[in-house]
This record gives structure tokens, sequence and C-alpha cells, in this order.
């Protein structure tokens, strides 16, 4: 299987000059790679500057529930895929706080998948208890967002493991390897249930959270993740190519 490295870039870069350096900077690096693919999730607005290729492809970060219709400020899947867009991330943790339900999420993977974009799903806690509450948190996030969805819609499913105590500038720590290496096997168990087990084993599971060039090889070689979604790292040029070389290498 392929490597998969993500990059979300959020509500950044402020320009469409900054954005197209960006990629510039990443085809440098992609042309070479051997066993990663590259996602680039930009900001909606420069997805039509932003040519994918064969190497780097193009996410979306978000996608409306809808078609089409009177949905003000929305992205349909449809447009998205017209703008070059062959992934999309879904129930980001960020999305998740500004109100964003688990039906809804359950209803934007159906869209996404029926309109044939692969989904990057995104589960995490917002805390980790010694009890192992968030383990119960973290299924029923699994559960509802696959709630009735067709098993063989599994094919297209991603799942980005993203602890939010380990997301952004200001986390304190990223997890550890073996951190997520342990809810990656629970993912898979909880997944079991509805897709079976051969398939929630072929599941990509990705790691995401503070990575960095430091730590990105141990997510990789440690944590055995099939890849890694990364967000303030991936506006570095120089540490967002040296993480997908690293991956890349590992
Ligand atoms: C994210 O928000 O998806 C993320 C991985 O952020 P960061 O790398 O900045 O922690």
């Amino acid at each position: 299987m392929h490597r998969l490295i993500v990059a979300n870039w959020k509500m950044n870069p402020d320009t469409p000059s900054e954005a197209r350096a960006l990629v510039t900077a990443t085809k440098l690096v992609a042309g070479n790679l051997r066993h990663t693919n590259v996602v680039i999730c930009p900001p909606a607005v420069f997805l039509a500057l932003l040519k994918p290729t064969r190497k780097i492809a193009l996410g979306a970060q978000d996608i409306s529930t809808e078609l089409r219709g009177a949905y003000t400020g929305s992205i349909s899947a449809p447009m998205m895929k017209y703008s070059g867009v062959t992934y999309a991330i879904i129930g980001h943790s960020e999305r998740r706080a500004l109100g964003e339900t688990d039906e809804i999420i359950n209803q934007k993977i159906k869209i996404a998948l029926s309109q044939g974009l692969r989904v990057i799903l995104c589960v995490g806690e917002r805390a980790r208890d010694e009890h192992g509450h968030y383990l119960k948190h973290l299924r029923e996030q699994l559960e509802k967002a696959v709630y009735r969805l067709p098993r063989p819609m599994a094919k297209g499913l991603i799942i980005a493991y993203e602890p939010i105590w380990a997301i952004g500038v200001d986390a304190k720590q990223a997890d550890t390897p073996a951190g997520f290496l342990e809810q990656s096997i629970f993912i898979r168990k909880v997944l079991s249930h509805w897709c079976g087990r051969t398939m929630a084993l072929e599941l990509p599971i990705l790691y995401g959270g503070s990575v960095n060039p430091k730590n990105a090889v141990s997510f990789i070689k440690e944590g055995e993740a099939n890849g890694l979604l990364v967000g303030h790292e991936s506006l570095r040029a120089d540490h967002w190519r040296e993480i997908i070389k690293i991956v890349d290498h590992a």
C-alpha cells in the first residue's frame, strides 16, 4: 500500500502567490517519490490555481451535505470534483467545534463517496482519560460516521486519527507512536463490525496532530501509520518537504 501524506492548509496562506509557491516546493520532492502519494487540501478559492499532478492530488477541507441548491457559502462535492479534487477531509475537529454533528458527517461521507471522492474521515478525542472513556467517544464517532453506509463504500474511506489535544501550534505534544498504534487497532476493530475484518485491516489509517520532521518517521515505523495528516508544518515549505522525504524513505 502506498503511503499517503496530506497537507491541511486550513485558512492559509493569505495570497494565491504563496499558495503557488507551496505547491512548487512540493513538486520539487514529489517527482521522486516511490512509496508515497501527496494530497494538498488548500482553501477552496485556491483550487483553480493548483493543478493536480500524477504525484500530487488535491483535496477539499470540507464539502456540503447537499448536491446543489439554496445553501449560501457551501460548496458541493461535484463542484469540488470539477475543480480537480479527488479527496475530501470530513469531520475535522475544527469543523466539529463549529457545530458539525456526527449525523452531518455521516451525510457528507455518503455524498462524497457516492460522487467518487475519497474521504479522509477525522476522528479523535478531546482528552485522554486514564479510565479509557475516550475510547467510547472514539467508537461513537466511528459508528455514527458509517451508520447505514453500504459496506463496499469502505473502499473509498481513509481514517485520520487526530487527537484534538495534539492538534495545532499550541498543542503541548504529539501522540506517541505506541499510542497511535493502539488507537489504530481499536479503530480497525470498531470498523470491522461494519465492513468486515479483511476490509478493516486494509483501511488506511493516518496519524495527525503536531507532525514535524522530527517525529514523522516514528509514526510510520513504530506507529505503523499508513500516512500522515499535517497541519501547520505543511505551510513551512522546508519542513513540509523534509516530512514528505522522510515518509517516503521510512
Ligand atoms: C490538523 O488540524 O489536521 C493538524 C494535523 O494540525 P497540526 O499538524 O497543526 O497539529
